[in-house]
């Protein structure tokens, strides 16, 4: 149908049939419609710029720009680009056919599938392109000059799929999409909004893009509200080549994308070329201590256009710990999450990422030894964290990862194993507690045998992991293995019967394991020790109890006695026992107790039945 220089029509009804669709489910991330409609303009510009180059067009020389306008008064919210614009034809053939961007199929696709699911995970993070719009706005209007000689032209569609085309006024190239907001979202007619969400989506594309809010020129200070600079940086420090950036530039990169004033504990630039061809910086972020929960940003861009934030099909989850920023422009802008999960190009990418930050480690620990010891504390729940879930990680990274020791030194495994080589081979000896087990800390110092600090959860978890990859070294608690950094050279292992079952009796455990052994600390009557394995049992118990949110079941950790052979007081001991058996008792029980405090807190019960029997003993004075 056409009147004078108007053209009446509808969109196909493949096309119709998609905005109520668009309407229902895209509520959630409705800000995304800006982007697309910005991405639009910046595509026209590039392939303006492909034109130029290829001699297929000259050069106008203006310069590229993208202008947003606000306009509260009209209710509108506009896009105009000076890119390659459209004729008629390509207006029609582009916007107003089923044409659209796969968007049709993309929808078809998961519309029957668990909508509510999809909805956030797939629609909301990758675009619909152009019709986006129709999630805010019911007309849009698009006025357009192609490049070409042809006329320019004017194209209103509404929201029910009718359209109207008439010839327009437009001197230059390019685009103006104008999209008339709907009273139901005029939150998208304020300034602030409008800003955020090109701070989010447009910071770092390649086009200047200007921000003018109309509405605000109207105001008595004339001042105006267009701005002078534009909103985006448009050579974003990751396109830079690393040999080309200072450290200053990568921490204000940071500081601004990030809004972290910490300066991040150090960085990678990655700039994989063929066939790979993508971009990124990654960073550690410092945290306050070691407490604060770990979570990262990474953030997805598609040749400069912000896609989505942590795309755990790009990066594997374990590494969204860190910050950063990584373009992708071999990936599609719009994309579903089934498309990347089997596309093998991201999986490269991915092992790619992997690659470099155990690079980086290794090269810090290597050629930075002081720097890398400095930030090893912060970054090692993430190195443990990483190792446990990728095992390919830990083999590159392995030779990275440090023992911190009581001594305040830093060690690597390997370097631990070998200076102890000759004390006590293939064994690594660690704290939970370096407070509680001050005790046993001090007997390994004073052998000259060093101790890990594991304080974390993690580092429990750590160890096993360790374990389990070589089983030839074992992790031993301090606690457990006490002997090792007690006895002397011409140890007597005697049994004691008499004593064993006298330290039974008093410690009420039928099955108590007493051995015998000669410290060098003759001061030291006996020592209180547990298994390693009892004690991991235990620990395993109150996590799943922790976990499950009840309470830990009472789990008998099994302790075991070491009596010192050398102690005179445990000679007197053994007199007493034959001599005087109630003194024996008490002074037993003593014993058995005053080991018990080293190793752990009492319970009430035993703190008040060891307090009586302190008040006994000092009756016998
Ligand atoms: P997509 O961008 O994914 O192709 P869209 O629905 O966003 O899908 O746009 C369809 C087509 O319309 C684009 O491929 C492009 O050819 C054309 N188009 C959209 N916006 C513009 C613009 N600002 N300038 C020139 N052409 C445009």
């Amino acid at each position: 149908m056409s009147d004078m220089n108007k053209t009446y029509g509808d969109i196909s009804v493949e096309t119709a049939h998609i905005f109520p669709i668009i309407k229902k489910w895209l509520y959630s991330e409705k800000d995304i419609f800006l982007r697309e409609i910005v991405s639009n303009a910046q595509d026209a510009i590039t392939k303006h710029k492909r034109l130029v180059s290829l001699g297929q067009t000259e050069d106008d020389e203006t310069a590229y720009r993208i202008t947003v306008t606000l306009d509260k008064t009209d209710k509108t919210l506009s896009v105009s680009d000076n890119g390659i614009g459209m004729s008629e034809d390509e207006l029609l053939r582009y916007l107003g056919n089923i044409a659209l961007s796969g968007a049709l199929e993309f929808i078809q696709k998961y519309e029957g599938e668990n909508a509510e699911d999809n909805k956030n995970g797939i629609i909301g993070h990758f675009g619909l392109g152009f019709y986006s719009a129709f999630m805010v706005a019911d007309t849009v209007e698009v006025i357009t000059k192609s490049y070409t000689d042809t006329p320019a032209v004017r194209w209103v569609c509404k929201a029910d799929g009718s359209y109207e085309l008439s010839t327009a006024e437009r001197d230059s190239k390019g685009t103006t999409v104008i999209l008339h907001v709907t009273d139901e979202e005029a939150a998208y007619l304020d300034a602030f909004k409008i800003r955020d969400m090109l701070d989010k989506y447009c910071s770092f594309m390649p086009t200047e893009i200007y921000f003018e809010d109309a509405s605000a020129e109207d105001k008595d200070d004339g001042a105006g509200a267009s701005e002078e600079k534009p909103v985006n940086d448009t050579f974003p420090l990751w396109q830079k080549l690393p040999s080309e950036c200072t450290p200053e530039e990568y921490k204000d990169f940071y500081r601004k994308v990030f809004r972290d004033f910490r300066e991040p504990l150090f960085w990678i630039h990655i700039n994989a070329d063929y066939p790979l061809n993508f971009k990124g910086i990654l960073y550690f972020p410092r945290l306050n201590n070691q407490y604060e929960s770990i979570e990262g940003q990474v953030k997805l861009y598609y040749n400069q256009v912000f896609v989505a934030d942590n795309i755990k099909e790009v990066i594997p989850e374990y590494l969204l710990m860190l910050r950063g920023v990584l373009d992708c422009p071999q990936l599609p802008l719009n994309v579903s999450r089934s498309y990347l999960q089997n596309n093998t190009y991201v999986a490269k990418v991915a092992a790619h990422i992997v690659k470099k930050v155990a690079d980086k480690l290794n090269a810090l620990c290597e050629n930075e030894r002081e720097t890398y010891e400095g930030v090893w504390d912060s970054i090692r729940p993430f190195v443990e964290y990483a190792c446990m879930r990728d095992r390919k990680f830990y083999d590159r990274a392995k030779d990275s990862v440090l023992l911190h020791l009581t001594n305040g030194s830093y060690v690597t495994v390997a370097a631990y194993l070998e200076s102890a080589k000759e004390k006590h081979e293939n064994t690594v000896y660690y704290t939970t507690d370096r407070e509680q087990q001050a005790r046993y800390v001090s007997l390994f110092e004073d052998q000259g045998i060093s101790i890990a600090i594991m304080e974390q959860l993690i580092d429990t978890q750590f160890v096993q992991m360790l374990e389990s990859y070589d089983q030839t070294v074992k992790y031993l608690r301090i606690d457990a293995d006490v002997a090792t950094a007690l006895t002397e050279e011409n140890d007597d292992t005697t049994d004691n019967e008499v004593l064993t079952a006298l330290f039974r009796k008093v410690s009420g455990k039928e099955d108590l394991e007493v051995k015998y052994r000669s410290f060098k600390d003759a001061t030291l009557p006996a020592v209180l020790t547990v298994s390693e394995e009892s004690r991991r049992m235990e620990e395993m118990m109150k996590m799943y109890a922790m976990q499950s949110g009840g309470e830990a079941p009472d789990f008998p950790i099994a302790y075991n006695m070491t009596v010192n052979n050398a102690s005179p007081l445990i000679a007197r001991l053994n007199t007493l026992a034959s001599d005087e058996p109630t003194k024996a008792e008490m002074m037993a029980s003593m014993i058995y107790r005053l080991s018990m405090l080293s190793q752990r807190k009492l319970s009430a019960e035993e703190l008040s039945a060891f307090l009586s029997e302190c008040f006994a003993l000092l009756g016998t004075l």
